[in-house]
This record gives C-alpha cells, sequence and structure tokens, in this order.
C-alpha cells in the first residue's frame, strides 16, 4: 500500500513552520518563513512549495483561541492579522484538500506524545514555556479537545496581574518574559548580580537563555530566579496531576535549557503537594522533539480527523 502523506504547519507570532509529514510521524521535508501582515498569503506559498508528493489533509496549529468548527482564530493576541481569517476554508479551496484548524500549544502536545517524549504513555499533559506558557491534555491517546489554557492557572491567590485579566496565573512565573521581569525587577532594586555588568550595563538586553547561563556559573539571583520558576511550575504541575492523573508530564518550549534547575524545583513541589498515590505514577519529562513538536502534531491531528 503506498505510504500516505499530510502536511503539518504551525503558525506562531514570529514565525510559520511547515512540514511534510508520513503516517508514522516523520518529517520528510519542511519549510520555514516569517509570520507577515498576511499571514494566510504567506503559508499558501510555503505550502505550494511542499505540495511535491500527493497529500491527504492539512493540519494547521495556530496560537490563539481556535473555532474548530470554522476553522478560523477567534482570538489571538501574539498575531492579531490573523483573527477571524478563513484558514480552513482557504487552504481547502486552494489544495483541494480537507483542512483543520487547532490551538499550537495542542498541537505540540500532540505531537510529542505521537512520536516524542509521550509516545509510552496514553496520558500525558504537556506545558510549552515560551514567551507565554501553552498546554496540551492527551487521554487514552487522544487530545482533549478542550481550552487547555493551562498556563493561566492561578499559583499565587493576590500575584502579578496577567494579560488575561486574572492574577498569579502560572505564566506570570514560569515564562521566559517572567523569568526576565523577574530578574530587571531585582537588578533595578540593588541586587548584587553579575548579571548587572551584562550587555554593558544594559542589562535590559538578557534573555532566558543568559540568565541560565548566568546560574551555571553560579550567580545567585541567575539560580534563585530560576529556582522560583521551577517551585510555581511544580505548584501548577502538582493541580494538574491531581486532575488529570497523567503518566508523564511533558514540558517543553524555550526555557528547556534550564531543565535540571527546574525540573529539581518543579519535583520537590510535586511531591510535596499532589496526590502520593498520582506522584508515584507519574513522570516529569523534557519534550524531544524541539520546533519539530507543533507541525508533527498538527500533522497527527489531520491524519485523525480525515
Ligand atoms: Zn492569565
Amino acid at each position: 500500500m503506498a505510504k500516505r502523506f499530510v502536511i503539518g504547519v504551525d503558525i506562531g507570532g514570529t514565525n510559520m513552520r511547515a512540514a511534510l509529514v508520513d503516517e508514522e510521524g516523520r518529517v520528510v521535508n519542511r519549510m520555514r518563513a516569517h509570520s507577515t501582515e498576511e499571514p494566510l498569503q504567506g503559508l499558501i506559498k510555503l505550502l505550494a512549495s511542499l505540495m511535491e508528493v500527493k497529500v491527504e489533509a492539512i493540519g494547521v496549529g495556530v496560537a490563539g483561541v481556535v473555532d474548530r468548527a470554522t476553522g478560523t482564530v477567534s482570538r489571538s493576541p501574539n498575531l492579531p492579522v490573523i483573527e477571524g481569517q478563513p484558514i480552513a476554508e482557504e487552504l481547502q479551496r486552494r489544495f483541494g484538500v480537507p483542512a483543520f484548524v487547532e490551538n499550537d500549544a495542542n498541537m505540540a502536545a500532540l505531537g510529542e506524545s505521537w512520536i516524542g517524549a509521550g509516545r509510552d504513555s496514553a496520558d500525558m499533559v504537556m506545558l510549552t514555556l515560551g514567551t507565554g506558557v501553552g498546554g496540551g491534555v492527551v487521554y487514552r491517546g487522544q487530545l482533549l479537545e478542550i481550552a487547555a489554557e493551562l498556563g493561566h492557572i492561578t499559583v499565587e491567590a493576590d500575584g502579578l496581574s496577567c494579560p488575561c485579566g486574572n492574577t498569579g496565573c502560572l505564566e506570570s512565573y514560569v515564562s521566559a518574559r517572567a523569568l526576565t521581569a523577574y530578574v530587571f525587577d531585582a537588578l533595578e532594586s540593588g541586587t548584587e548580580s553579575l548579571m548587572r555588568d551584562a550587555y554593558e550595563g544594559n542589562y535590559y538586553r538578557l534573555t532566558s537563555e543568559d540568565i541560565y547561563r548566568f546560574a551555571l556559573e553560579g550567580d545567585t539571583l541567575a539560580r534563585d530566579s530560576l529556582r522560583r520558576a521551577g517551585r510555581y511550575l511544580g505548584i501548577g504541575i502538582a493541580s494538574l496531576v491531581n486532575i488529570f492523573s497523567p503518566e508523564v508530564v511533558v514540558i517543553g518550549g524555550g526555557l528547556l535549557g534550564a531543565w535540571e534547575i527546574l525540573s529539581k524545583e518543579a519535583t520537590k513541589e510535586v511531591e510535596r503537594r499532589a496526590f502520593k498515590a498520582l506522584v508515584g505514577r507519574v513522570r516529569i519529562l523534557p519534550a524531544v522533539l524541539g520546533d519539530d513538536a507543533g507541525v508533527v502534531g498538527a500533522a497527527r491531528m489531520a491524519l485523525d480527523r480525515i
């Protein structure tokens, strides 16, 4: 029997990625472009160059709140120009195959569950720690088609304000943005740190990767900021473990460089807080697919829906 192929797409605030994926999750070819003012037109151009074999469907993951029925994005704070655009309809018309739209963090979760860190586990929760925090839940091998805004569970009752309108969201403590904001605050209020002299004193240019580097060099503020993020991450995971009783919690995204510090603190917190019987069966693992998780998950979603 001939091999089946689908296309998986991952549209973020900065980049869009597309990949030709076979039915076993292998990426055969991949393309990448900047997300422009006209993302849909850019995407069509990108996909045309991937149509080297007959594909059966197109799966698209987009950062934002997705309307599955119409294949559109109803709200996308990081890519507002995509809001309301007929993504599924337009792709279907141009390429003559079914197209489906889902949330990007859900797609990353499905990708890791299919061929990544969760491949041997039926029940998985994934958190993606990037500029913000995204999430997805896979239960008995199936992606739960729920909001899964796991970055916005409350971990501090009267905590920091979140753009979502709540205070004390997980995202306000463990995202890359939260990490740098915490360090900038501490430096402004005079905390001693080697990071003060970074970028010739223009320390506002520090990234989360820089903070991790300084932590490895033994800088106390850098280490404390990562430990704090890890602790809040653990508080969030403890609730997710109590709700979903997953076999694995997979952590992905740009903060993964600091995995050792984050996971150590998070694990301590999960062990303290979650039900013992559930902690006993859960493993907390780093994601393995990197930037491919989203396109691979979107491809799987497309295969599942045709
Ligand atoms: Zn929030």
